[in-house]
């Protein structure tokens, strides 16, 4: 297990804070300061303890270049506002200026350092990048869980110069994977759905090994249904991946994983909101038309599971919720998965950039047990892989070298 916050003594600590500051901007303004939030546990408690935080984090992709619209200076003062107190901001992360800020620090004070992706060091987690990093403090706290499927040198390097610990939001994050995939209560079913197989392949190779019913819906269930002999009309479907359709359906038969796919779908003939629509049977699917959502059916029979099934993971919408009526089966399933977590019935948690906002828009986004704010390192999380930002912390910092 990761050392966490309780584990250390931060009181007149300079604590470099690995943060994910890479919120939505536009003209200047953070448009939503979710990811923001969810740090003031962290940033909160080792100011209140003493230390000195200072807080790293990457802001979009500006390769290795300046570029100031690419600045972290407006995230630094949306932080200050929602904290409650003066954030102060170093227009570099490491050299003088960086240096000059740590060293008026107050105990209890808070730092945001600029974007480390103006510097190329970062991405290619130089050591002499890491090191320039690693002298602004004497501990090193990752709470970028969203950030730690890469090696960068703000995400793993650094760590390997000096005692480093899990902060709140990661600490919070890999509890609720361990809830959900790493020793969950069972029977565990997951809901993979979305646009392709083709992005998802990993996900599902790793979920059919491990839980006890895998839902596939979306347009990666129309692969599935084609791969299986269906017609799917005009559907969106990968045709070169029907194969591997049916070897993840071979494997999961195998492993004894139940695969549950639609019944029925809605279709329509154009794909455009308040389009005319009608429910089909998987077997009657118009050549002309497209499934754009799976159907009333499945879901309901997915719902009467519910009382059975104990830990839930979701990643992916069941339809293309964007576009009304589009998302009713992903909002049915929602609310229903909500209700039965706020009955404490089951464990949900879910992720996925696009499944994060379907869930907001279907109103239950704090009513899951655990919703992660991580798009790529929760579906490597998912999917088996080592993350080097969370495996650098449980190594600890003797393995400099
Ligand atoms: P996440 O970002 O949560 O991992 P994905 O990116 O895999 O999710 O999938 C989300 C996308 O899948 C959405 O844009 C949605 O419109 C699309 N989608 C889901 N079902 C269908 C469908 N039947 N036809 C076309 N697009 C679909
Ligand atoms: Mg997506």
């Amino acid at each position: 297990m990761n050392k966490t916050l309780d584990d250390v003594n931060v009181a007149g600590q300079r604590v470099l804070l690995r943060a994910d500051l890479n919120v939505p901007l536009r003209d200047g303004k953070v448009t939503d300061a979710t990811r923001l939030e969810r740090l003031l546990p962290t940033i909160r408690e080792l100011s209140d303890k003493g230390a000195k935080v200072i807080v790293l984090s990457h802001f979009d992709r500006p390769e290795g270049k300046v570029v100031p619209e690419l600045s972290l200076k407006p995230i630094a003062d949306s932080l200050g506002r929602i904290l409650g107190k003066p954030v102060a901001f170093a227009a570099s992360c490491v050299g003088p200026e960086a240096e000059n800020a740590v060293a008026s620090l107050n105990n209890g004070d808070v730092l945001v350092l600029e974007n480390t992706r103006f510097h190329a060091g970062e991405e290619k987690n130089d050591p002499a990048f890491a090191a320039a990093l690693a002298k602004l403090g004497d501990i090193f706290v990752n709470d970028a869980f969203s950030a730690a499927h890469r090696a960068h040198a703000s995400t793993e390097g650094v760590a390997r110069h000096m005692p480093s610990f899990a902060g709140r939001l990661m600490q919070a994050e890999l509890h609720a994977l361990e809830k959900a995939l790493g020793n969950p209560q069972r029977p565990v079913a997951a809901i993979v759905a979305g646009s392709k197989v083709s992005t998802k392949l990993e996900l599902l190779n790793n979920l059919v090994t491990k839980v006890d019913i895998l839902v596939i819906g979306g347009a990666m269930a129309n692969t599935f249904l084609a791969a299986q002999g269906h017609n799917v009309g005009r559907s969106l479907q990968e045709a070169d991946l029907h194969g591997t359709a049916l070897e993840i359906i071979k494997t999961a038969a195998a492993k004894g994983c139940e695969i549950f796919l639609p019944l029925d779908v809605v279709v329509a003939e154009k794909f455009e909101a308040d389009a005319p629509t009608h429910v089909v049977k998987i077997d009657a699917i118009p050549p002309g038309a497209m499934a754009l959502d799976v159907g009333p059916a499945t879901v309901d029979a997915f719902i009467s599971r519910l009382p059975e099934i104990k830990t839930i993971i979701w990643n992916g919408p069941l339809g293309a919720f964007e576009t009304k009526p589009f998302d009713a089966s992903t909002n049915t399933l929602a609310q229903a998965i909500a209700q039965a977590t706020k009955d404490g019935k089951v464990i949900s948690v879910g992720g996925g950039g696009d499944t994060v906002s379907a869930l907001k828009l279907a109103g239950v986004h704090h009513d899951l047990t655990y919703l992660s704010s991580a798009g790529g390192a929760f579906l490597e999380w998912m999917e088996g892989k080592v993350l080097p930002g969370v495996e650098v912390l449980s190594k600890g910092f003797s393995n400099l070298g």
